[in-house]
């Protein structure tokens, strides 16, 4: 495979920009060898800079939930970018995407667009503590919710594939305030919040564990939470940026039934370009400024062009049968690469949501962190590149969750099938 180009872009990067990348996980450095570099994406396909193409499991870490380059987002883009990128003064589009949003999810009566998943968690952290004067908040080791200080502490995601889940330049002072639960561990939480409840402002949970490959939760878990935070007044933040609007058109809390106090999104709602959101009860949100005395602001919040894109996007997916479509191939993808596994001898397992899957190298089943922790990634990465030098592209690492796009359809799902079976055989 050539990758000319890409090598030598990488080389200029590298001189530039730490690590050649602007997101740590894209540098490949877990997975070894080096990113390609991106040329154009259409649909289920990523092309780069030295012409090869590649069916995308990746889908820009999960935005790209139609398709790339979806004619009807870009002709969305261009015509409200035609009007002025930027105002700094309300515009239509940021009703329509609250009216949007509120509709959608039901638990958010008020919600304030930002520009990226980690100013929503962050910001609601600073709501939750606000409105109940309590400053601890406990997030799940293997979370990731972005990297706001607060939460980089024990963290999934890049932080967890560089071995680094906490950073350092996070004081300790703050990191003290986050408590970390294991996921899945009803008694865990209860001895918590038995302890210490009435101290929790707020807890953060991704519903469905993403960055930490992909872990499901147990019957009744995400129940058991919810309870404890009403009988302890904690607020219950779901962090939905990667699973909101993925996993059913109402997100993670719509397919489990729960309803959180707050939720932060991202992502899907910016159609690929730099937005999100946060949002909950009203009580809540009118405590954030002007209306409350709660701080945040953004000079780009509600950009007219990031609204147009993520309106069009959420039009592509607000169509009946599309989040069952995406289970389908969810599906067929995930029981098509455990039967390679097994016809290759390779242990192996997956994890699924509609529209997202977690790839093991190991038996399953998994619903813990710990067993998330057990797959081989020495054998992943292997996998990883055979697949690449196939035409098909995985998350470069073993911790991250993949992405399905309506846009994969049966003809990339067998050319991803016939590239596992080839490359499940290599790394027997
Ligand atoms: N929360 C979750 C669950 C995420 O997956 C991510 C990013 O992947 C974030 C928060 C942070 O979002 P962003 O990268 O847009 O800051």
């Amino acid at each position: 495979m050539n990758n000319a180009r890409s090598h030598d872009l990488f080389t200029r990067a590298r001189e530039l920009i730490p690590g050649g990348v602007n997101s740590p996980v894209r540098a490949f450095k877990s997975v070894g060898g080096e990113p390609f570099f991106a040329q154009r994406a259409l649909g289920a396909h990523i092309f780069d800079v030295d012409g090869n193409a590649y069916v995308d499991y990746v889908g820009s870490w999960g935005p790209m939930i139609a398709g790339h380059a979806r004619p009807e987002v870009l002709d969305a883009v261009a015509r409200t970018m035609r009007d002025g990128l930027s105002f700094g003064v309300p515009n239509a589009l940021e009703v329509t995407m609250a009216e949007a949003i509120t509709t959608i999810v039901p638990s958010c009566e008020m919600v304030r667009m930002v520009n990226s998943g980690t100013e929503a968690t962050l910001s609601a952290i600073r709501v939750a503590r606000g409105a109940t004067g309590r400053t601890r908040i406990v997030k799940f080791e293997g979370c990731y919710h972005g990297h706001g200080d607060s939460f980089l502490v024990k963290a999934g995601s890049g932080v967890m594939t560089l071995g680094l889940p906490n950073s350092p330049g996070v004081p300790a002072a703050l990191a003290d305030l986050t408590l970390t639960l294991p996921y899945n561990d009803f008694d865990a939480a209860t001895r918590l919040f038995d302890e210490v409840g009435g101290d929790i402002a707020g807890l953060i949970i991704e519903p469905i564990v993403g960055n930490a490959n992909c872990i499901l939760p147990r019957d009744g878990y995400l129940q058991h939470l919810r309870a404890l935070c009403t009988r302890h007044g904690t607020v219950l933040i779901f962090d939905e940026v990667m699973t909101g609007f993925r996993v059913a058109l109402g997100g993670a809390q719509a397919l489990y039934g729960i309803t959180p106090d707050l939720s932060t999104f991202g992502k899907i709602i910016g159609g690929g370009m730099p937005v999100g959101a946060y949002g909950g009860r009203r009580d809540l949100m009118s405590q954030v400024a002007p209306s409350g005395p709660i701080y945040q602001a953004g000079t780009l919040s509600g950009n007219p062009v990031a609204m147009a894109a993520g309106l069009a996007t959420l039009d592509l997916i607000r169509v009946p049968g599309f989040h069952d479509a995406l289970e389908r191939s969810t599906h067929a993808l995930c029981d098509g690469l455990e039967a390679a596994a097994r016809e290759a001898g390779v242990a192996f397992s997956t994890t699924r949501a509609p529209g997202m899957f977690g790839l093991y190298f190991r038996e399953g089943p998994v619903e813990t962190f710990e067993q998330a922790k057990q797959s081989d990634t020495a054998r992943f990465n292997r996998f990883f590149h055979a697949m690449l030098e196939r035409g098909v592209y995985l998350a470069p690492s073993a911790f991250e969750a993949g992405f399905m796009s309506s846009a994969h359809g049966e003809a990339e799902i067998a050319h991803t099938l016939e590239a596992a079976r080839q490359s499940f055989a290599l790394v027997r």
